[in-house]
């Protein structure tokens, strides 16, 4: 568990810009979602969050630690993203298991935690077939067990059921609310879907050009767009 803090936040590429200064206090279980359109600094965000990008400046830190300078792999993360590249040739159990062998984890600590993985998110018939015999759902799954093996004090999400039809979409949008739920971990979740947005989120970041436009509950956005933009991205149909 984890308290996560961004403070005038911003991130150039190059001379451009994309990310003005974001700040926000996360709660120890909170479900953050980050939301708006295409090209607005939703990824990029996220993506200094995991220590995927550098910052340009301002500061991350994950349970009061800055953590601008540490390596993804020291932050206590596990992020999940919209291609969620499973390995072709390795069961599910081996996808599940990669990131815990490569940290040295014992043998019997993996099978361990694959098994819980697997009991909660309902993989446990599927464990040695290969991803390519699995359905979307599956295969989202897998990605989701590859995450809460590790144990980490964060869950980053990026638009993680992008690629799955609407019915699924709906389906597996549930199934992470109620898994994160149960689990309480931390969790910032981004996508360009309102609707996914005003399910899942405890609390909503509304970005608009590289501007965190709102920070609020779903129902105090939506009553209470703070601008226009907000007002029209939220107000409009799916
Ligand atoms: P979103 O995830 O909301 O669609 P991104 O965070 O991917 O938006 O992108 C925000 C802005 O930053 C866009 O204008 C995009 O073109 C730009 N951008 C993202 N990554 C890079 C990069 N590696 N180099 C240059 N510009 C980038
Ligand atoms: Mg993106």
């Amino acid at each position: 568990m984890a308290t996560v803090k961004l403070d005038s936040l911003k991130k150039s590429f190059g001379k451009t810009e994309v990310i003005h200064g974001v700040d926000i206090d996360i709660q120890d279980g909170e479900f953050i979602v980050i939301v708006g359109p295409s090209g607005c600094g939703k990824s990029t965000l996220l993506r200094m969050v995991a220590g995927l990008e550098t910052v340009t400046s301002g500061e991350v830190q994950i349970d009061g630690a800055v953590v601008n300078e540490r390596e993804p792999m020291d932050r206590d993360i596990a992020m999940v993203f919209q291609n969620y590249a499973l390995y072709p040739h390795m069961s599910v159990f081996d996808n599940m298991a990669y990131g815990l062998k490569i940290a040295g984890t014992p043998k019997a600590e993996i099978i361990e935690r694959v098994d819980t993985a697997a009991k909660l998110l309902q993989l446990e018939p599927y464990l040695k077939r290969r991803p390519r015999e699995l359905s979307g759902g599956q295969r989202q799954r897998v990605a989701m067990g590859r995450a809460i093996v590790r144990k980490p004090s964060v869950f980053l999400f990026d638009e993680p059921l992008s690629n799955l039809d609407a019915k699924l979409r709906v389906q597996m949008r549930l199934e992470i609310k109620q898994l994160q739920r149960r689990l309480g971990v931390t969790s910032l979740y981004v996508t360009h879907d309102q609707v996914e947005a005003m399910t899942l989120a405890d609390r909503m970041i509304v970005m608009n050009g590289g501007v965190a436009d709102q920070i609020g509950a779903p129902l105090e956005v939506y009553a209470n767009p703070a601008t226009e933009f907000v007002a029209g991205f939220i107000g409009s149909p799916p």
